[in-house]
């Protein structure tokens, strides 16, 4: 436990209520969106960036680990405190300070929901368009640190591609500004794309801002089936190489096809081998030529079936296919182990089949779904950490995954960040080099390692 005297000094900073020291409040902070769970000693809840300076600077002193907390949806284990300490949770710090039209900018605090974001630009005619499938809870703070993903990257890109500027809090309490407002600039290192997934662990992010766009006129989703797994992939090929980006192009397999029809009873086809769920957005005459285009190359090349949405309800019934599959696949057992490796769009099909390798050999529940439009898929382990037997297959086939992905010219982690999940596995990408580089980099910032230590290194961040 932390002497009472730094407990005292929390309080001071940010008001008694928001500093939580029960067990009961604690234990509420110690896990994420993994099966991990740690217990802090302090949740501390600042509301604006001077009380994060002074939190900083008096647990830089006493050298006490702080992890800082967005929703605590990360799937990599990023805001687990795995060594005590504080928690700081930034979600009371949710304001959208400013929706600049003109320039097409909004900036906002580190707490703001991702959804709430995109949802008043949209009342203005804009976008936002990163859009990881937790955005309903994530926040953009958690978003930027682990630079999320999610459907829409294929065409739109990732979060990084969406931040122009941010403000941090250095571990030693100092501020850093990095970019604006500019679409430009180029002044000495790049610290926004520094900071930009670095997982908490080398300052604390208190303000950003982000590029808009103009929201994009029409939508239009089709679902297409396939008897063979192999001409789903194809296809997503062929509408690219037909110069046609779509928004989205969703990939779910066999397994993951019978475990939403297990759960929500929607009439999908069990005995399909692929789903691919396409959307095209854009002017609207575009769209719908687009559209019609997509439909016939999906049904020339081995779909047997394909729905276009002509509505709003039909759209959502598709989607919910897809929104559906997280709550589904943990019906099958009680741990979800969920990873994120990417690999270029073309290996799709061969880590498709490595992967099913890898699960039948070792004898694991495993479910494929994801964004097949940029390679990044999701397999899911469907398992129960309870029986270390079967954990101890787990651990073996998740190093073979990776190795598998890193073999096929791919990476680790598409959109959910290194954090502890795959810390041990950081240097099958990086190299000895790569990894040395990372390492001085955050040694140099946060030599105390106060901030987030044991993630994306390890233990090795310490000393
Ligand atoms: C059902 C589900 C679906 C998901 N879908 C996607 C998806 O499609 N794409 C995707 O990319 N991810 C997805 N995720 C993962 C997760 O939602 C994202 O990583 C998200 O960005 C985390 O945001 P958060 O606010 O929950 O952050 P947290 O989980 O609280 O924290 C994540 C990391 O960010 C750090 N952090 C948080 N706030 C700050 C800050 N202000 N300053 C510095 N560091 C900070 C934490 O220390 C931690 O390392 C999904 C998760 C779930 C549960």
């Amino acid at each position: 436990m932390l002497d009472a005297s730094i407990v005292a000094e929390m309080k001071r900073i940010v008001g008694g209520e928001n500093v939580f020291t029960t067990l009961e409040e604690r234990l509420c902070y110690g896990y994420d969106s993994t099966p991990e769970a740690f217990l802090p000693d302090l949740v501390v809840r600042p509301d604006e960036v001077g009380e994060i300076q002074q939190i900083l600077k008096l647990a830089n002193k006493h050298l006490i680990p702080v992890f800082p907390r967005g929703a605590g949806t990360g799937l990599s284990g990023g805001s687990l405190p795995v060594k005590g300490g504080i928690v700081l949770d930034l979600t009371r710090m949710d304001r959208i300070l400013e929706i600049d039209e003109e320039n097409l900018v909004a900036v906002v605090e580190p707490g703001v929901i991702t959804q709430h974001l995109q949802e008043e630009v949209e009342k203005r005619g804009l976008f936002y368009p990163p859009d990881p499938a937790s955005l309903k809870t994530s926040t953009l703070g958690g978003n930027v640190a682990e630079c999320a993903g999610g459907p829409r990257a294929f065409k739109y890109g990732v979060t990084r591609d969406y931040v122009l500027g941010l403000e941090v809090v250095t571990p030693q309490g100092e501020i850093v500004r990095t970019g604006g407002k500019t679409v430009k600039s180029v002044t000495g290192y790049d610290l926004t794309r520094l900071y930009t997934g670095s997982e908490g662990t080398l300052g604390v992010i208190t303000k950003i801002f982000l590029r808009l766009i103009p929201k994009p006129e029409a939508k239009k989703t089709l679902m297409a089936v396939y008897e063979r797994l192999d001409d789903a992939a194809n296809n997503v090929t062929m509408i690219i190489k037909k110069g046609i980006i779509p928004v989205t192009l969703e990939l779910m397999d066999d397994r993951t096809i019978h475990c939403v029809e297990k759960h929500c009873k929607m009439g999908l086809p069990l005995d399909a081998e692929a789903i691919l769920i396409i959307e095209v957005d854009g002017l609207k005459d575009l769209v719908e030529k687009q559209a019609a285009q997509i439909a016939e190359l999906c049904r020339a090349n081995g779909a047997r079936e394909v729905k276009v949405a002509e509505d709003e309800k039909t759209r959502d019934e598709i989607w919910a296919a897809r929104r559906a599959v997280s709550a589904a696949v943990v019906q099958i057992k009680p741990t979800k182990i969920s990873e994120d490796v990417s690999v270029p769009r073309s290996q799709i099909p061969n880590m498709v089949r490595k992967l099913k390798e890898i699960a039948s050999r070792y004898r694991l529940n495993l479910v494929i779904f994801g964004h097949a439009g940029d390679g990044n898929l999701h397999p899911n382990i469907l398992c129960d950490k309870k029986d270390p037997e079967e954990m101890e297959r787990v651990e073996k086939a998740i190093g073979e995954l990776f190795q598998a992905a890193v073999e096929l010219g791919g990476t680790l982690s598409g959109e959910h960040g290194i954090g502890i999940m795959k810390a041990p596995y950081l240097k099958l990408e990086t190299g000895e080099a790569g990894y040395d580089v990372m390492l001085a980099i955050k040694k140099a910032l946060d030599p105390n390692n106060i901030l987030n230590p044991g993630k994306i290194f390890g233990s090795e961040s310490n000393g």
